[in-house]
This record gives C-alpha cells, structure tokens and sequence, in this order.
C-alpha cells in the first residue's frame, strides 16, 4: 500500500508548477520587493551568498532554478537518460531549503525530493556512497555498520521520558547523552536511552529516494519505542527531528508519543523555572540554525533563549543567521557523503563565518557538530564545536 508519504511526493509531481526563472534563489544580490519602503530590513534583505550548490559548482544547473528545469524534463520524458552528470546535479542540492523559503511559484526542494524518488522507481544507481549507507543500515540499524552502540548501564532502557540519540551520539558522541541526561536529571526529568534498541531514524534514505528503507526503520523504531512504554521522544539530532516528528506519521500512521526536540524543551523548562545555570567565566559564542531546525522546524528562538540564560555567555550571531543560515556542508547528510569535496568546502566557509563572530559555534543539531567538527579537523582549523547540549550542561546552576 502506498504511504502518505509517498502519495504526497506523487500528488506534488501531478500538480507540478513551473519556475518562473525570477533567479531570485541564486542571484547574487539582495532581495528587493516591490513595496520594499513599506518593510522592515530583515524582511526583504538576503546574504549574497544563498545556494550551497551554485556557490561551489558555480554553473544554473546546480541551482533550484536550473534543477527544476532539468526535474520538468525527467517528469514528462519516462526514458530521459540517467547520467552520472544527472545525479551529481540533483544529489549536490543540500536540502538547505534557502529556495523553497524565498520561491513564491514553486516549491524547488520538494521537486528534488520527489525527483529523488521517481529516480528510485526507475532503477537508477544511486551514487555508490549512497548505496553503501543503505546496506550498513539494513544490516547493522546505523548508517556506520558499527556492531555495538555505547552502552550505558546507569540509564534504563524503557520510560516514558526515551531520549532518541541518534546514529552520530549513539557511536561518537557519548558527551552528548552525558550533557542531555545530567540537564534533564536537573529538571526532574529522567530519560531512558534505548542503545542498541534504537535504530538510524532513516533520514538518508528517506531524503535519498529510498522512502521504503525510511518506512522500514520508522516501523522498527515506533514498536521499539512503544515497548520501551515512551510517552515522549526527546531528540538532539535535527535530521532525527524531521524524520520522527514529520514524516513517521505520514509513513506509519499517528504516532503513540509526543516528539520533541531539546532545544524546544530546555527552553520551555526555564520558563517554568525548573531548570537554572550558574555564574561563570565570561564567554563569546555564535549559534549556527541547522537547517532541518530553523527552516524546517521553525525552531529559531529556543536555542538562542537557552544560550542567553547563561550568565557571562554571551551570544553574537553570525551574518547569514535564521532564516538565512548557511548549510553546515553535511547537506543531509547525502551531499557530503557522495561529494565530499563539496561538502568539505562548504563548511570551511560556515565554520569563517562563525569565527568571525566568535570562538565558539554552538549548534543544536549533532550531525551538524560532526560535520563542522570533522572539515575544521581536516582543514587545520582551531575552533570549538559545540553541542548546545554540551554548553548547557557545564553551566548548570
Ligand atoms: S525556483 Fe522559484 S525563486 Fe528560483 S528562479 Fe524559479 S521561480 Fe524564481
Ligand atoms: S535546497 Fe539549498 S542547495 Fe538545494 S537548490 Fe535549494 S538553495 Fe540550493
């Protein structure tokens, strides 16, 4: 039977709209509207710099307005060739989404994504990375075909409180299940960690066009969480966010618990006042939006109130922030691991734009701290990433 998920893509492509080549998503200048004097400036202004794609390969094609031609094309023409040049086009788009916020004709992402699938259904060979993830996560549950998650004995497995760690925490990320644990424990929330229970959430795939492995995994997961007696969901990862706050249901049906993500929750148990941090050492930091929080999720202020309600921490935002953040260069996921030179220079220019606001990037996505973390490492570069977890957990009161 055809998921909701996948009757959506259908339905989006049966009702395609066309581009309206305004160049508007890649055109290197601000955006200026008709009644521009009537707006406040953030209304209307844009960086310079918007399409991760076009700023690397420098050619239309690899911008919305170009991919969008090319996905009109491959709709109507059932044996349009697919070439390694194809592919590389539509898996250089890094689901950034810059464009389907500012296009009013079109929605260009959701065409690559159901351009992504039809792909699939064709019989395309997807780039060999790609394939490789989908088999590790068939045979192993995480997309790194590693055996055994960390374990920790001090946390149960089953609660209502189950705390979704994700495939980067589960494997090498162990500070973070440290940092939310001791800051919910705080709070007078105890969370369960599911460890090896848990499952990848999915998201390559699903965004890759293998909506089937994504169904698969949601299913896997939904029964291990509902055995684990889970009301509620916390999740840090934001690839991890979209998948089970937003596309399980519409793979699986309604969901037996609440999802949230814990910037979201931090910030809500501050303002019950449950939760407090600590006079200490003056510090400066910037926040990068991740792209499936900001843009997707709309989570923009809860992370920027908990960095705020550190005292001595103080926040300085960089040039592309909110709305107009910058891909971290991990592009889902999938653009780093098919191109990684690509991927590779996108967060050089990401991590120069964070140190030129301050030391520190703290970001509430932790795919997005293991990218950031790994190019600085790769490039030389001295900056510290940080898991917005992490930072709230050493400042604890
Ligand atoms: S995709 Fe949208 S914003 Fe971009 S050129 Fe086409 S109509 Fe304009
Ligand atoms: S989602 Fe991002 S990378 Fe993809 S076409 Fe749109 S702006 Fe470019």
């Amino acid at each position: 039977m055809e998921t909701l998920r996948k009757q959506k893509l259908r339905e989006f492509k049966e009702s395609w709209t066309l581009c309206a080549h305004c160049g508007t998503c890649n055109a290197r200048a601000p955006i200026i509207p008709h009644n521009w004097r009537e707006l406040p400036p953030p209304e209307w202004s844009a960086p310079y710099r918007r399409c991760p794609s076009f700023e690397y390969y420098n050619y239309r094609a690899y911008t919305a307005q170009g991919r969008n031609v090319l996905a009109t094309l491959f709709f109507d023409d059932a044996h349009y060739p697919i070439t390694e040049d194809l592919l590389k086009i539509v898996y250089t788009c890094t689901s950034c989404g810059v464009c389907s916020d500012i296009c009013k004709a079109t929605d260009p992402l959701t065409a690559v994504w159901a351009w992504r699938e039809e792909l699939t259904a064709r019989g395309a060979q997807l780039p060999e990375p790609l394939e490789q993830i989908h088999q590790r996560i068939q045979d192993s549950g995480n997309m790194f075909g590693a055996k055994q998650a960390i374990q920790r004995n001090d946390l149960p497995q089953a609660g209502k409180d189950v705390f979704f760690a994700g495939c980067n925490v589960r494997f090498a990320q162990p500070q973070v299940i440290d940092a939310v644990a001791k800051t919910l424990h705080k709070a007078g929330i105890d969370i369960a960690y599911l460890g090896d229970h848990e499952i990848c959430c999915g998201f390559i795939p699903g965004y890759d066009g293998n909506t089937d492995l994504m169904e698969r995994q949601a299913q896997l997961n939904v029964e291990n969480l509902r055995q684990a007696g889970c009301q509620r969901v916390i999740v840090s990862c934001a690839h991890c966010y979209r998948a089970l706050s937003v596309d399980y249901s519409l793979l699986v049906g309604p969901l037996p618990f609440e999802v949230v993500h814990y910037a979201d929750l931090l910030a809500q148990l501050l303002e019950d006042k449950k939760l407090a941090f600590r006079e200490s050492s003056p510090a400066q930091v910037t926040y990068h939006d991740p792209c499936f929080l900001g843009r997707f999720g709309q989570i923009y202020d809860a992370p920027r109130t908990v960095i705020q309600s550190i005292p001595g921490v103080e926040l300085v935002e960089m040039e592309r922030n909110r709305r107009w953040s910058y891909c971290c260069g991990s592009g889902a996921k999938i653009s780093a691991a098919c191109y990684p030179e690509f991927g590779g220079a996108i967060s050089k220019d990401r991590i120069a734009e964070g140190l030129r606001a301050a030391g520190t990037i703290v970001t509430a996505c932790t795919t997005c701290v293991h990218q950031l973390t790994r190019a600085a490492r790769n490039e030389g570069i001295d900056v510290a990433v940080k898991d917005l977890s992490v930072l709230a957990a050493e400042r604890l009161a």
